[in-house]
């Protein structure tokens, strides 16, 4: 059941005037506490616990498991999302369907062939071909790191199949990330422009355990140019180990992945219209699909809960927002991402539909980095040490987050096309230490949630959105600074 929280009861004595503004649509609300006030009580109700965003993503993985972008799972899931957004009391809500290739993992494995005989973990990479039926075998070149295999000669893996075995660095901010991510986006290319059969990869993960990380890679043409795998990370040590003996390795892979053609995934929208600014838009975004291998709960079921959750908070508040806040749970955001013209991926969808709108898109972020703790906040640049700035830190100061020391560039892949198209971003970085050792893996499944942890993200993401929704400060332009006395 789904609790009455502190605002409402604060607020109740004001209803019936509440209502009558809100009737008349216009201005501020008579007799409503100040935002800052809301804001604060928003938040205070979420660290209550008072959300829904728990039970969002329990049923959103518990119904439908995994979502590969173009499944029966992903459109079901939709399906059922904007279900719930109705029965949340939303507005505007639709689904924006686009179409794609999907892609179907099916079976796939890999052994060590020479010098004896050993099993391996490996998840072929999203997007990558099959291996001839029944498998393609050669011997394995080891490059520590992207740039390695990059000065490797043209020619010179001829029937090998390429390693980069670099590992990632845990870091609290993730940026070890893309550090590492490069050999994932860029090896299956490189390999085969210089004969490789095949390309392996370290898994991308700051785990021990005996699973491999999957995820997407740069398409070549339109396409992964060779099968391409993730090695789990003892599976990588093992390799690099036999052949510091001085023994040559041999691997045979098989994989029979498939694509299907006309799939469609979609977009899935929701609003809470604003009383005074209808037509500016706070814009939040997560992504509804999922790899194929766990639930999808981390990545990026808890994100799709986080903004849920938020959104029916300020839905239930006695009075609207002076501007409306947008909800976006995207399609295809983990295959088909590379931002190439034309790519089928949800975030380029949304900027295609809503060209004409993104000029009164006044602010936006997405929360896509799993479900722990919210530490920092960072503002577009021009809100940046801002009296909304201040007033942003001394609401979500109680709950651990600091300000960023540098404003927001950018906030993710979904939302990423309509920043490019000059949205401004704000970001909400949540602690990643433990994040790499589950995404994209078997074991992104719902026991990894933490609920207190989920719930400090909603407060953090109910407080900061409300302040923006009810003002009228102009994210794109200076704000300025008061002077200091
Ligand atoms: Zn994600």
């Amino acid at each position: 059941m789904y609790a009455k929280i502190n605002v409402v009861a604060l607020a109740s004595r004001r209803a019936s005037l509440a209502a009558l503004c809100l009737l008349s649509g216009v201005g501020p609300v008579a007799g409503a506490p100040a935002p800052e006030v809301v804001a604060a009580q928003l938040r205070d109700a979420a660290m209550a616990g008072h959300t829904i965003a728990y039970s969002w993503v329990s049923e959103l993985t518990t119904r439908f498991g995994p979502r590969p972008a173009g499944s029966a799972n992903e459109q079901q899931a939709a399906a059922w999302a904007a279900a719930r957004f109705k029965a949340l009391g939303f507005e505007n809500v639709h689904i924006e369907a686009f179409p794609l290739t999907a892609w179907v993992r099916s079976t796939e494995s890999a052994e060590i062939t020479a010098p004896n005989t050993q099993p391996l973990v490996v998840a072929a990479l999203g997007e990558s071909p099959p291996t001839p039926a029944g498998g393609l075998e050669g011997d394995v070149v080891i490059f520590p790191t992207l740039g390695d295999l990059k000065a490797a000669a043209p020619g010179s893996l001829g029937g090998k199949i390429a390693l980069v075995a670099r590992r990632m660095v845990r870091m609290q901010d993730g940026s070890g990330y893309p550090v590492a991510v490069d050999a994932r986006v860029d090896g299956p290319h490189e390999a085969a422009q210089r004969g490789a059969s095949a390309f392996l990869l370290r898994s991308v993960g700051t785990d021990s355990h005996r699973i491999a990380h999957t995820g997407t890679t740069r398409y070549q043409d339109g396409r992964v140019p060779i099968p391409s795998f993730a090695l789990s990370a003892p599976d990588a040590d093992q390799l690099e180990r036999l052949a510091a003996l001085g023994q040559t390795v041999r691997v045979r892979l098989v994989s029979n992945a498939s694509y299907v053609r006309d799939a469609h995934s979609q977009n899935v929208i929701a609003e809470v219209r604003g009383r005074d600014r209808p037509q500016e838009i706070v814009m939040l975004g997560a992504h509804l699909d999922s790899w194929d291998q766990g639930t999808g709960a981390i990545d990026d079921g808890t994100g799709t809960a986080i903004i849920t959750a938020a959104l029916k908070l300020i839905g239930d508040l006695p009075h609207r927002p002076r501007r409306t806040v947008r909800v976006v749970l995207f399609g295809s955001e983990e295959v088909g991402q590379p931002v190439e013209p034309g790519s089928a991926f949800g975030g380029h969808s949304y900027v295609v539909n809503h060209r004409t709108e993104l000029a009164t898109h006044v602010l936006t972020s997405e929360s896509d980095f799993g479900a722990d703790r919210v530490y920092q906040l960072a503002l577009p640049p021009a809100a940046s040490g801002s009296p909304f700035a201040q007033a942003a830190l001394r609401v979500l100061g109680p709950i651990g987050v600091l300000a960023a020391p540098r404003p927001a560039a950018d906030a993710g892949t979904d939302v990423g096309p309509s920043v490019e198209a000059g949205v401004p971003a704000f970001t909400l970085s949540q602690d990643g230490t433990r994040y790499f050792d589950i995404h994209h893996t078997p074991d992104d499944t719902l026991d990894k949630v933490d609920r207190s942890q989920l719930d400090q993200n909603v407060a953090a993401w109910v407080a900061l959105v409300w302040l923006a929704a009810d003002s009228d400060v102009d994210f794109r332009t200076h704000v300025p600074t008061p002077p200091a006395n």
